[in-house]
Protein backbone atom coordinates (compact mmCIF):
# COMPACT_ATOMS: atom_id res chain seq x y z
CA UNK A 1 0.00 0.00 0.00
CA UNK A 2 0.84 3.68 -0.69
CA UNK A 3 -0.22 6.93 -0.21
CA UNK A 4 -2.08 9.07 -3.39
CA UNK A 5 0.36 11.76 -3.46
CA UNK A 6 -2.58 13.77 -4.85
CA UNK A 7 -5.11 12.98 -1.98
CA UNK A 8 -3.45 11.51 0.63
CA UNK A 9 -5.40 8.69 0.78
CA UNK A 10 -4.46 4.93 0.71
CA UNK A 11 -4.05 3.09 -2.55
CA UNK A 12 -2.15 0.01 -3.87
CA UNK A 13 1.13 -0.10 -4.95
CA UNK A 14 0.46 -1.11 -7.92
CA UNK A 15 -2.61 1.22 -9.22
CA UNK A 16 -2.43 3.18 -11.64
CA UNK A 17 -5.45 5.33 -10.82
CA UNK A 18 -6.30 6.65 -8.07
CA UNK A 19 -9.27 5.21 -6.93
CA UNK A 20 -10.54 8.38 -4.22
CA UNK A 21 -9.60 11.33 -6.77
CA UNK A 22 -9.46 9.72 -10.10
CA UNK A 23 -5.65 11.26 -10.67
CA UNK A 24 -3.49 9.11 -12.57
CA UNK A 25 -0.47 7.79 -11.04
CA UNK A 26 1.93 7.30 -13.87
CA UNK A 27 4.67 10.00 -12.96
CA UNK A 28 5.39 8.89 -9.44
CA UNK A 29 5.76 12.45 -7.55
CA UNK A 30 6.16 10.56 -4.35
CA UNK A 31 8.24 8.16 -4.93
CA UNK A 32 11.16 7.69 -2.34
CA UNK A 33 15.02 7.31 -3.61
CA UNK A 34 14.99 3.54 -3.84
CA UNK A 35 12.03 3.46 -6.05
CA UNK A 36 13.75 5.75 -8.74
CA UNK A 37 14.92 4.83 -11.85
CA UNK A 38 18.29 6.75 -11.28
CA UNK A 39 19.07 5.11 -7.87
CA UNK A 40 19.10 2.06 -9.11
CA UNK A 41 21.47 2.75 -12.33
CA UNK A 42 23.76 4.25 -9.37
CA UNK A 43 23.25 1.58 -7.53
CA UNK A 44 24.04 -0.61 -10.24
CA UNK A 45 26.81 1.26 -11.57
CA UNK A 46 28.32 1.22 -7.71
CA UNK A 47 28.13 -2.65 -7.46
CA UNK A 48 28.31 -3.88 -11.18
CA UNK A 49 31.80 -3.58 -11.29
CA UNK A 50 32.57 -5.52 -8.17
CA UNK A 51 30.21 -8.21 -10.03
CA UNK A 52 32.54 -7.92 -13.23
CA UNK A 53 35.41 -10.11 -11.99
CA UNK A 54 33.22 -12.73 -10.76
CA UNK A 55 31.63 -13.06 -14.30
CA UNK A 56 35.00 -12.69 -16.16
CA UNK A 57 36.72 -15.50 -13.87
CA UNK A 58 33.63 -18.28 -14.23
CA UNK A 59 34.26 -20.93 -15.65
CA UNK A 60 31.52 -21.53 -18.09
CA UNK A 61 32.29 -18.12 -19.83
CA UNK A 62 35.81 -18.08 -20.00
ZN1 LIG B 1 -6.03 10.25 -4.89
Amino acid sequence: MKNCPFCAEEILSEAIKCKHCGEFLSKKPAATWYQRPFSIIVAFLCVGPLALPLIWFHPKIS
